[in-house]
């Protein structure tokens, strides 16, 4: 019999988790954070002493107490990609399983350097799976690692093969034929994995109301071209920033910095840490065409020595408005370099919508057009999959069940529509799981 338990992510955007439960072996996908309400413990403390039991009882890791009976029965901790609402809680919470972390290469060098920076250790093994590979976890559970594209390199679609049919677990992803860094999403695979039987689909449904196919990629890259090359910056500085997780961007940014001959300059610390993990795991290959800053010191000597800021491109961490983050710190004029009227400030993301980040965003904004530089937002595009996209998974996998993950209320509500839509019925075939339950398939 096949169990699931929808532990986390299931009543907010984050700190995602989700148990499966095949006889006496349990896999659990994904161990990640609730950032708004990690950043806030970590902002207070040093991260080395934060405890997970005090992450746990503040919601910011998922609740693995809503699995405590299955503690000896985990084989295996399979996080998808590198992002910290997958990722981010393993540091607190893998050490209590007897049981190796399997994933991609790129997602193993990000946890490994987090590990190394945060001073702390876990007891799992690491196994390095690569998109597009197969592993043997025990007798009666093998995974397949289908490669997905989203907003990071090297994340998966994961299909848990067991006695009792196949459960797919799709959270995130985004399906772009035309990407920027790495493979296409595999296709073939997945109508394959569905012709075989599905029993159950686990869906990533944070645009399940997005009526539209989400963009490639490529359209990021093209809006970026245009805002970059298509305005008048002679003599400017130009400033830019963007997810430091998010390479495919940076690649088109560095491209573009190349063609305009400007020296792209990667200023803050976690742009250095994802631009050396994605090297680790040979994704990219940035620090031949740019200089990378990553210990304040350093940056401080950087932005004293640019006395040309016209001749670069500088790319900061900070496009939320974080305080504590490059571009604010620009803002303040906690360096010996001056945005400048006239200067560019392009933000290639969207704003998170969570009150701590509009208002910190507010704050930054303010600040940058007191000073007259000129503002160009939203140069992006989403990493995860809309209705129209979704709605093509459902039917090449044609699964049994349907759970919308990653989502809460009106979007999982969105996600159990657009199944009726296709001729599932709620509460039957498509369930609106909180987090904690369970759910049985024969
Ligand atoms: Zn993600």
């Amino acid at each position: 019999m096949i169990e699931i338990c929808t532990v986390g992510g299931y009543d907010e955007i984050g700190r995602n988790c989700t148990a499966i439960k095949v006889d006496d072996e349990v896999v659990v996908m994904d161990m990640g954070l609730l950032l708004d309400k990690y950043i806030v413990e970590v902002d207070d403390a040093d991260v080395k002493n934060i405890s997970a039991k005090r992450l746990l009882n503040i919601g910011a890791v998922p609740d693995i107490r809503h699995i405590e009976d299955w503690r000896k029965k985990v084989v295996a901790i399979i996080p998808t990609h590198a992002h910290l609402d997958h990722i981010g809680a393993l540091p607190y919470l893998s050490s209590k399983y007897n049981a190796p972390i399997i994933c991609t290469p790129f997602a193993s060098a990000v946890l490994r350097t987090i590990l190394r920076d945060d001073k702390k250790k876990i007891k799992n093994d690491i196994v390095e799976l690569h998109p597009n590979s197969s592993y043997k976890i025990s007798d009666k559970i093998s995974i397949d690692f289908i490669n997905m594209t989203h907003s990071t390199p090297q994340t998966v679609m994961v299909a848990i093969h067991t006695p009792y049919g196949t459960v797919v677990y799709a959270n995130d992803f985004k399906f772009d034929s035309y990407p920027v860094l790495g493979k296409k999403p595999n296709f073939e695979k997945i109508k394959q994995v569905g012709k075989d039987g599905v029993v159950c689909l686990i869906v990533d449904s944070i645009y399940a109301k997005a009526e539209r196919k989400t963009p490639s990629e490529q359209v990021a890259r093209d809006m970026l071209q245009d805002v970059l090359m298509g305005t008048e910056s002679e003599g400017k500085a130009i400033v830019i920033t963007t997810f430091a997780s998010h390479l495919a961007r940076l690649k088109s940014i560095i491209s573009f910095g190349k063609k305009m001959d400007r020296k792209v300059l990667l200023f803050g610390r976690s742009l250095a840490k994802y631009v050396s993990a994605g090297e680790e795991a040979n994704v990219i290959d940035f620090s031949k065409d740019v200089k990378i800053y990553r210990f304040a010191h350093k940056m401080r000597k950087a932005f004293k020595n640019l006395k040309h800021p016209e001749k670069y491109l500088i790319v900061v961490t900070g496009h939320q408005g974080e305080k504590k983050a490059v571009l604010s710190r620009l803002a303040r004029d906690q360096f010996d370099f001056k945005l400048r009227s006239g200067d560019h400030v392009i933000f290639s993301s969207q704003i998170i919508p969570s009150p701590v980040h509009v208002a910190d965003r507010k704050i930054l904004e303010d600040a940058l057009k007191n000073r007259h530089v000129r503002v160009f937002k939203d140069i992006h595009v989403s990493g995860h999959a809309s209705r129209e996209d979704l709605r093509d998974l459902v039917n090449m996998l044609k699964p049994n069940h349907i759970i919308p993950a990653h989502c809460a209320d009106e979007k999982a509500v969105a996600m159990c529509n657009l199944a009726v839509e296709e001729g599932y019925v709620q509460g039957e075939s498509v369930h609106l799981m909180k987090n904690g339950q369970r759910i049985s398939f024969e």
